[in-house]
């Protein structure tokens, strides 16, 4: 192979890698571990670019801390638990999970999920991810159940568990409480709608804004503030609302918003969180007037078993006619969505499970503290989070495809009879009791139909990681974990949960690192969504550019910060790598065996490998605060400019020949330090290029398991040196090409003239010679030049308006003149024109063109670092 064909190259070295089984952990090792709190991909098929870039930047960790000597515990897991996998089943199959045996729609789930395992398995090897099958996991798994179950059970025995009979955020389409943290906020325009309630005593009207109007039959109170002057009068007052003609007192509260609608507010059981707030403050009754399903109950009189929408609908018309409603108005309203399906949710009285967080609010967020979060600004998010609490975590969810909660219940008194943590797992639904009947009242134990928020499950990830409740050596070994990458959109779920379940379970921190990665938006920077169509599958992508080129792609993208996306990336990608694996294998082709130190360094070589020394610390420095931006865009700059345009040229001739083992030693050293380094972004063709160039000269199966590449000491002076050697050459460069000359272009003669070139140039003379290809070099402390006139050059467009009819004939006449004879310090010529006609030119109306020359001939001049470069062509 002459040429790097990604297309060849990729699928090979992932077939070879699963071969090695070079990203295995070592338990038995006694190298220092690096452990990854690796998030289990959604068991949903499709890739996202989202999770194309997320994983891959987890990757460049794993890579990077592997090559730096770490025992890599990154596992290969998947989530396959939830409501989103009920949802595409109840889709694809046309039913509904009620409607079926409980285990029946159970089984559908959970094959439903498996048939994506292999798929997502095999894109995950397309990106070159080095996850370890050997530590593989999949949280619907029993033995990782078990585990929920026990740290519930543990969690229940320390009291940390209870049932809560209060209202709880409804998804009513799921059929299942929420936890705060799953209701999305987003403002929608609704309706404002004035209606009028009637004092009872005066009969005048009260007019009162509402968006939800079919709450009215739950309508328990109306509020005004009570510093607002134009309702002071209504304080104490009995009003009767429309339609239902209900008697309700007013009140005075400061939270009102007296700018609000009217000032004055109707507060119902229940309709939004301020009037749970109220409810509980004033210890309303609480009334539903909607059911689990979203339908109106018998509250609602004649609108029962309406929906939300429906009944809302119909009592705006209701009300038109006996002139009710006043007015509408469009309002932009915060509204909380099902976090999975965007439902609107309610808030309905259904006991759950809770578990005591708001208590706990200090502890997290000392604990916070403890961690290293990356980037920084993200701590304040999680922080901001824990602040806003005003609830405890419910756990419970009413629902089917997820971890079962292992206990059960009294029929008649209620009294809870938990697991014990031996018989985990355990579905209570299938399992009897241990215990036959109910120690407390004699009655029927019936197992738990309720199962756990998948959060629960996720959030014992570092516990299941570090073989907790296995394994207690391990145990010590890998607790807390290394590093927990994430992106931003869960951090009030997974990264917060984890650490309160943690804390409360262990007492001590998951992890030591925090990673947090942004979204990928669509190029035109909104957010993708199938609704908006402007979503983008990765896999065409990756089919068209290859799994480098998408992580390249990838490795733009700085942490923390959401990305537009851009193709134009995976193209660059896509040329970086063939870049790459021709610069390796010159190198390869200049270097037959592993080249040696010399004694003495050639100073083009200590510069480059000064060079090369910063780039690695620096790369290093960067890498360790996992900004792999930053650290790819550096090895790229260096490689194909320092290391390829410039070292590579100045030292080409000694590499090839024989007798020069210092030029091979630099290019060796450095070209395979930079591999290593961009083997973390681009693992296929680093691989390739090390099997092709460097295979046979190295120990390691694999250029992923070798060892990170050791920077070379600094060298300021050698530095100073060598970018002077450099920037001649650049320079002349540059002015062979702005001539219409080709880099091959031979020159006579090049002097470099100044009082420090001959020891800033020391050394690298026949380098620089060689490589401008010029036939003699010679660095000098000065010269002497002299400047003379070679031609005089009309300038046309100056001539021709001024003179018309006589331009042709001063053109040629000014051409004519012997540069000689030329007077420059007059700078006026004179002319005499056939005409008769006498003119006079300043010089706007010719350009000299000068020369310089010395005792050696005729040369031309360029400055460059303060001193004088001349060509003598
Ligand atoms: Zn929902
Ligand atoms: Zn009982």
């Amino acid at each position: 192979m002459v040429q790097y064909d990604w297309r060849e190259s990729e699928p090979k070295w992932q077939s070879k890698w699963k071969e090695w089984e070079i990203y295995r952990f070592d338990p038995a090792s006694d190298k220092e571990i690096f452990s990854i709190d690796n998030p289990p991909r959604f068991a949903s098929g499709n890739l996202h670019l989202g999770h194309a870039y997320g994983y891959t930047a987890i990757d460049f960790a794993a890579r990077y801390k592997r090559l730096r000597g770490y025992n890599i515990f990154f596992p290969l897991c998947f989530d396959v638990n939830g409501t989103p996998v009920e949802v595409r089943v109840e889709k694809v199959k046309g039913i509904k999970a009620s409607d079926i045996p409980r285990q029946e729609f159970i089984r559908m789930c959970s094959e439903f999920a498996e048939n994506y395992i292999g798929e997502m398995t095999k894109q995950f090897e397309m990106l070159g991810e080095s996850m370890d099958p050997s530590i593989y996991y999949q949280t619907d798994a029993e033995y990782y159940r078990r585990l929920t179950q026990i740290s519930f059970v543990k969690m229940f025995k320390k009291g940390l568990v209870y049932k809560g009979h209060f209202p709880v955020n409804w998804c009513t389409r799921c059929g299942t409480a929420l936890a705060t943290a799953e209701v999305n906020y987003e403002h929608c325009m609704t309706q404002l709608n004035f209606i009028r309630f009637r004092d009872v005593e005066t009969g005048d009207e009260v007019p009162i804004a509402t968006t939800r109007p079919e709450l009215l039959c739950t309508c328990l109170l109306v509020a005004v503030h009570p510093d607002d002057p134009s309702k002071a009068h209504l304080i104490g007052r009995e009003l009767a609302t429309p339609i239902f003609d209900k008697r309700i007192e007013v009140i005075a509260d400061p939270k009102v918003d007296p700018q609000f609608g009217t000032g004055t507010v109707m507060i119902c059981s229940i309709g939004d969180k301020d009037d749970l707030e109220w409810i509980m403050k004033y210890h309303l009754p609480l009334e539903e007037g909607i059911d689990k399903s979203g339908c109106m109950t018998s509250i609602a009189g004649e609108y029962e078993g309406m929906t939300v929408a429906d009944a809302r609908r119909q009592i705006i018309e209701d009300m038109r006619i006996p002139g009710l409603l006043i007015k509408q108005e469009d309002t932009d309203q915060n509204v909380g969505m099902c976090w999975r399906c965007g439902t609107p949710i309610e808030f309905l009285k259904v006991p759950q499970w809770f578990i005591k967080t708001t208590e706990f609010k200090d502890r997290v967020l000392a604990m916070v503290d403890e961690v290293d979060w990356h980037p920084e600004f993200m701590k304040v998010r999680i922080q901001d989070w824990v602040n806003s609490l005003a609830w405890d975590w419910v756990v419970s969810r009413q629902r089917y495809f997820a971890t079962a909660i292992p206990l059960w219940e009294c029929e008649d008194c209620g009294n809870v009879l938990v697991a014990e943590e031996s018989e985990c797992y355990i579905d209570p639904t299938e399992t009897p009791p241990s215990e036959e009947k109910c120690s407390a009242c004699g009655g029927r134990y019936v197992g738990s139909t309720d199962v756990f928020d998948t959060w629960m499950d996720s959030s014992i990830s570092p516990l299941f990681n570090s073989y907790w409740e296995r394994d207690p050596e391990m145990f010590k070994r890998l607790y807390p974990m290394s590093l927990r990458p994430q992106s931003h959109d869960i951090i009030r779920t997974w990264a917060f949960y984890t650490i309160l379940r943690e804390m409360l379970l262990i007492g001590e921190k998951p992890w030591n690192d925090v990673m947090i990665h942004g979204f990928i938006m669509a190029p035109d920077g909104r957010p993708m969504h199938a609704s908006s169509g402007n979503t983008i599958d990765p896999m065409p992508l990756i089919e068209k550019y290859g799994g480098d080129a998408m992580r390249y792609y990838a490795s733009t993208c700085s942490l923390g910060m959401d990305h537009a996306f851009k193709e134009q990336e995976l193209v660059r990608g896509s040329r970086l790598a063939v870049k790459v694996w021709n610069v390796m294998r010159l190198i390869g082709s200049a270097c037959g065996k592993r080249p040696e130190r010399p004694e003495k360094v050639h100073p083009i070589d200590s510069w480059v490998l000064s060079k090369f020394g910063a780039l690695v610390r620096e790369v290093e420095a960067r890498n360790d605060e996992y900004e792999f931006d930053r650290s790819m865009a550096l090895i790229q700059d260096f490689l194909w400019h320092e290391f390829a345009d410039h070292y590579i040229e100045l030292a080409k001739q000694r590499a090839y020949s024989d007798n020069d083992e210092g030029a091979k030693y630099a290019l060796y050293t450095v070209g395979l330090g930079l591999l290593k380094m961009a083997s973390v972004f681009l693992p296929h063709v680093a691989e390739d290029a090390y099997q092709t160039s460097f295979k046979k000269n190295e120990e390691p199966v694999s250029i992923h398991i070798s060892e990170w590449p050791e920077a070379p000491e600094l060298d300021d002076d050698a530095e100073r040196k060598g970018d002077c050697a450099r920037n001649v050459v650049a320079a002349v460069r540059s002015w062979k090409s702005s001539n219409g000359l080709s880099l091959n272009t031979e020159i006579q003669r090049i002097e470099i003239v100044g009082e420090t070139a001959a020891e800033l140039m020391f050394g690298s003379e026949e380098d620089v010679r060689a490589t401008l290809k010029a036939k003699e070099l010679q660095v000098l402390a000065s010269v002497e030049l002299e400047e003379s006139i070679k031609r005089i050059k009309p300038v046309h467009s100056r001539l021709g308006p001024e003179f018309k009819a006589d331009a042709k004939e001063i053109t040629e006449k000014l051409s004519s003149i012997d540069p000689t004879s030329f007077d420059i310090e007059e700078g006026l010529v004179r002319l005499t024109l056939s005409n008769g006609r006498a003119v006079e030119l300043g010089p706007e109306f010719y350009k000299l063109e000068k020369h310089l020359s010395s005792d050696k001939g005729e040369l031309e001049h360029i400055s460059v670092d303060g001193f004088s470069v001349l060509i003598y062509r």
